[in-house]
């Protein structure tokens, strides 16, 4: 990590509309494609965590009686806005994160889909209502905000996982504390810029950059109601933990390690091209990356192998600013220790004795020599035993597992801890059948690599890659961010008609 420009700038904190830079404590942001940095975030203290809590209680009561179709005009406002700054909020993503900009152009892409889809919260939010359950008896159930809510947010989508959160968090009436991540923080804050401009009132999100300091006080902060994780599964686990241990609603989302099925019958060159972009898209730095291939049958394996051989020979790696000749296909690593990180994994892997057939291990980008560049890497042979079979690695680093039979293929991937996403590359619509089946994984494609659900469905893994009962965004964030009031009523005319009733109420 070098510090050849100065630093020149701090980036604080969103409270109550305005910004606020504490800076006791702060850190550099890297352009991993330079290893500069020209930029340093805040990060929050205990204290600074603790106002921006109580700016969101104070907003609350508003927010919440505010009618639903007004919150949900802010979120088709800010839908336009997002749209209007793309170029912008994309080349932030690029610069900090380091994907190429027609990736970071998709993130945000994908995340409108959720601010797109929080402007119909008044239809999710319309509650059930039962006429006459009783002699005029009446009855509904509605579902109401919880209060203050906080999301927690990974590096590897900073624009889009934000807002798979809070968008439909404060759509459904809560108000809401953002903690991005530390390495990536501008799109997220420039984000809830836009949604103040879009009409959002001070303090119904706010926004706090900080490590481990600011995620506890979030913790243990009593007026958090709900916390939404995305990130490693060892945080995950923490947070759920400590969340739920502190009578908070936790969803926690964790790590991956998602395998692609290939049978025997399946269209190998769309399977080759489809786990190309699955694989090294966005540096595998995607919980749906797949970084594992279980070719059915060895024939399969050398057949993609050879494809895959050729197509990495066309790969084009470099930073993610450059957009002459269609652009690179991959960018760099997101830090400079999470590259060595991801090359000792390589290193371990050939220790292990899987088969290295392409190794990335000595690319040099020129005029970028300092730049976090990994080239795209291929094991074959890889074993179950190994570390490279367990681990998430979350680099550009493609294994190949040969087994016998799709039953084998299905048993590796139900043993394995992780359960985020799966596909099966295949003709036979009995196998693929028998597959989506008995699979236990959350996610699963048929010949779609990357199965991420859309806006309007919910997503998340089984396993040890969510823990919690509810799946982010769609359907689920609505019945996550609110809690269900079931509501009786009668109203007796006449005086009373009825003595004191001992037994239960039924209709018998
Ligand atoms: P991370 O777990 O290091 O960080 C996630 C968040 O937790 C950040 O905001 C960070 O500041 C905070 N954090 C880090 N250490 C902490 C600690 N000790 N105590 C409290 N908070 C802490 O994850 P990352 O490296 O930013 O993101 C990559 C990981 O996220 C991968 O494992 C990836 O699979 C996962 N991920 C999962 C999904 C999913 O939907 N399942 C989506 C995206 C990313």
């Amino acid at each position: 990590m070098q510090h050849d420009k100065p630093i020149t700038r701090t980036i604080g904190h969103l409270i109550d509309g305005q910004i606020v830079t504490d800076t006791a404590r702060t850190q550099p942001v890297f352009n991993p494609a330079t290893g500069q940095s020209s930029l340093n975030v805040a990060l929050a203290s205990k204290a600074t965590v603790e106002q921006a809590i109580a700016s969101s209680e104070k907003a609350f009561p508003a927010w919440r009686n505010t009618p639903p179709l007004k919150r949900a005009r802010v979120m088709s406002k800010l839908k336009v806005l997002l749209e209007e700054h793309a170029d912008k909020i994309a080349a932030m993503i690029t610069a900090e994160h380091g994907k190429v900009l027609n990736d970071a152009h998709g993130e945000l892409q994908r995340g409108i889909e959720n601010v797109e889809y929080a402007s119909y919260a008044p239809e999710l939010l319309k509650g059930e209502h039962s006429r006459n359950v009783g002699p005029g008896i009446d009855s509904w159930a509605e579902h109401q905000p919880l209060g203050v809510c906080a999301g927690i947010t990974p590096f590897n989508f900073p624009a889009m996982v934000p807002l798979w959160m809070w968008p439909m968090a404060v759509a459904c009436g809560n108000t809401f504390v953002l903690k991005p991540s530390e390495r990536d923080p501008s799109s997220a804050l420039l984000i809830a810029q836009l949604a103040l401009e879009a009409g959002l009132p001070p303090g119904v999100l706010n926004v706090v950059n900080g490590d481990k300091e600011a995620v506890d006080a979030l913790l243990h902060s009593p007026t958090v109601k709900a916390i939404s994780f995305v990130g490693s599964t060892p945080i995950a686990e923490y947070i759920y933990s400590e969340g739920t241990k502190n009578g908070k609603r936790v969803q926690a989302l964790g790590g991956a390690k998602n395998h692609a099925v290939v049978m025997p019958d399946a269209d190998i060159a769309n399977a080759v091209s489809a786990m190309m972009g699955a694989a090294y898209g966005s540096c595998g730095e995607r919980c749906m990356a797949v970084p594992l291939i279980v070719a059915v049958g060895d024939e399969v394996a050398d057949q993609m192998i050879a494809g895959l051989k050729t197509e990495i020979a066309k790969m084009k790696v470099g930073p993610g600013t450059q957009t002459d000749n269609g652009g690179n296909d991959m960018g760099p690593l997101v830090t400079q220790p999470h590259f060595e990180k991801v090359r000792g994994y390589v290193d371990q892997g050939v220790k292990e004795g899987a088969t290295l057939l392409v190794d990335g291990r000595g690319l040099k980008v020129k005029g970028h020599e300092d730049g976090y560049f990994l080239g795209p890497c291929l094991f074959d042979h890889v074993k179950p035993g190994m570390v490279i079979y367990q681990e998430e690695i979350f680099g550009p680093v493609l294994g190949i597992v040969r087994v016998p039979s799709l039953e084998e293929a299905m048993q590796l991937i139900n043993n394995h801890e992780y359960g985020n996403g799966t596909c099966i590359f295949t003709r036979d619509g009995e196998a693929a059948r028998h597959f989506t089946d008995h699979i236990q994984v959350g996610m699963v494609g048929v010949n779609v690599p990357l199965p991420v659900p859309v806006a309007y469905h919910s997503f998340g893994g089984w396993k040890r890659s969510l823990f919690g009962d509810l799946h982010a965004y769609g359907p689920d964030a609505v019945r996550f961010y609110t809690k269900r009031k079931t509501i009786t009523q009668r109203w007796p005319s006449g005086g009373v008609r009825e003595g004191a009733v001992f037994s239960f109420p039924s209709h018998h």
